[in-house]
């Protein structure tokens, strides 16, 4: 059970610089790994060690497997933790760290194996007795027989990609008549990002929330869920602003989903942190769609809430610790908020704004918290997402932190790129944001002209 005492964090941007600030804290020496595009990135320089992996496009160089075991061979390495996106699902990734005796800090392969395929997610939570949306048992091998199906369930249908992620690879089919040609469109889509056109089908659940529950698990089979985050706050699929708890749970509801969640990991036999998502419906029911197996974007409000440090904690799972805390030693404390600060234009169809940030000015003071890489002078490069950093608030209630994040939204300033901070202003002013009356329509019905 010996901690490490290096490790290198396979990824770039905000969550780089999160996994190097957990590393410092517990004493750990971390290697920094960047393309050329990224090496003026200051976090580089928070680092112990730093590596430079190749040229700007990912696939030469975040995603390149090989000059990522080359860079942890060289500094000699004994962990590697991939961060979310990139290679951190990738369990070709997780086998060649393995059999180069390299701790993969995340879940087992055949964790990744398992839960990354959806549908395969799908048939182990019906197995473990987890409710699911309604559709398709499998993988839907041909259109008549998604046809069947989907008149089975009822329409509007969701075909789904079994590799999907990041919201793409999903196509709703309203009625009847345009079921082949979104099945068709599904696999295509599919096909060309996941290189994986298998599709299954769901129900397409009107109106509904995104609920998630957060779970650590150890080696030793022990599982506890660290509460909810709402996610609904959404626009195409994507999550933009996230909290703890969520307005729509009360405490018998998170300890259903949680239980829920739980049993899945279970029978999964989970190792690490993981986040097992749901959809919320209208009546109170909630329904299995996915499991992340990885640290998502959204892990700091369930720091906040809970006070536990979610990547030293998969820091500590990895390298042999036992979980610290039992299920009764896990409190919701206040209520916190993150707003995903991207450069994008709203105005302009959120297209993507790169470019030289001349002015950057961090908001503070009581119950803030911001995630971020990003300084006056800094280029933001046009080859990766655009993901700037996180804001994050923590107050006693809902109430309080809308205001707070409402007034660090103001104070934050960032010049020389178009931002979303403007379009979060808008988002905290809204009558039913302010209610907490939020589902994954809400964005396109309310704050954008179709
Ligand atoms: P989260 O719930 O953590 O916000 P996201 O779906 O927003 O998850 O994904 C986080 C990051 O991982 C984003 O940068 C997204 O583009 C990337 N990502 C997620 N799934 C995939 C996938 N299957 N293939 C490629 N990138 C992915
Ligand atoms: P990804 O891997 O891209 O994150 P998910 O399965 O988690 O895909 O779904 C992403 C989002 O798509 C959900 O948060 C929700 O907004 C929407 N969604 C997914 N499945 C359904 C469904 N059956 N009905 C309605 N919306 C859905
Ligand atoms: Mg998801």
């Amino acid at each position: 059970m010996k901690p490490f005492s290096r490790i290198l964090v396979a990824n770039r941007g905000e969550i780089a610089q999160r996994v190097i600030r957990a590393c410092r804290e517990l004493g750990i020496e971390s290697v920094a790994v960047y393309s050329e595009a990224d090496r003026h990135a200051s976090y580089l320089d928070l680092a112990d060690h730093k590596v430079c992996i190749g040229p700007a496009p990912s696939l030469n160089s975040y995603l390149d497997i090989s000059k990522i075991i080359a860079a942890a061979e060289i500094t000699d390495v004994e962990a590697i933790h991939p961060g979310y996106g990139f290679l951190s699902e990738n369990p070709q990734f997780a086998e060649i760290c393995q059999s180069c005796r390299i701790q993969f800090i995340g879940p087992t392969v055949d964790n990744i194996r398992q839960l990354g395929d959806k549908a395969m997610a799908r048939e182990l939570a019906m197995a473990s007795e987890v409710p699911v949306v309604p559709g398709s048992p499998e993988i839907v091998e041909d259109e008549e027989e998604g046809l069947r199906i989907s008149k089975e369930i009822g329409f509007p249908v969701l075909i789904k990609a079994v590799a999907g992620g990041g919201g793409r690879g999903m196509r709703i089919a309203r009625e009847e008549s345009t079921f082949v040609a979104a099945y068709q469109a599904a696999r295509t889509e599919a096909a060309n990002a996941f290189k994986n056109s298998d599709v299954y089908i769901e129900k397409l659940i009107e109106k509904p929330r995104h609920v998630e529950i957060q779970i650590l698990a150890d080696s030793y089979g022990s599982v506890i869920h660290l509460g909810e985050r709402d996610c609904s706050l959404q626009r195409r699929h994507q999550k933009l602003v996230e909290e703890s708890p969520s307005p729509a749970v009360d405490d018998d509801l998170r300890a259903r989903m949680g239980a829920s969640a739980v049993n899945l990991a279970k029978a999964s036999g989970y190792r690490g942190a993981g986040t097992v998502e749901f959809l919320l419906d209208r009546e109170g029911n909630y329904y299995f769609i996915e499991m992340n197996t990885r640290i998502q974007v959204e892990h700091p409000v369930t720091e906040m809430v809970t006070g536990i440090d979610l990547v030293q904690e998969q820091i500590r799972i990895a390298s042999g610790v036992p979980l610290r805390y039992r299920q009764e030693d896990i409190k919701i404390n206040g209520h916190a908020m993150e707003c995903r600060i991207n450069a994008e234009d709203p105005s302009r169809d959120f297209a993507p704004s790169p470019g030289k940030i001349v002015d950057f000015r961090a908001p503070g003071g009581m119950g803030v918290r911001l995630d971020s890489h990003v300084y006056s002078g800094y280029t933001v490069p046009s080859n990766y997402d655009s993901l700037l950093g996180k804001l994050i608030v923590h107050r006693d209630t809902r109430e309080e932190a809308i205001l707070t994040m409402r007034r660090a939204l103001d104070e934050f300033t960032i010049d020389g790129v178009h931002t979303t901070i403007p379009f979060y202003s808008e988002v905290l002013q809204h009558f039913h944001f302010v209610k907490g009356n939020l589902d994954t329509g809400f964005i396109e019905e309310y704050l954008i002209d179709a």
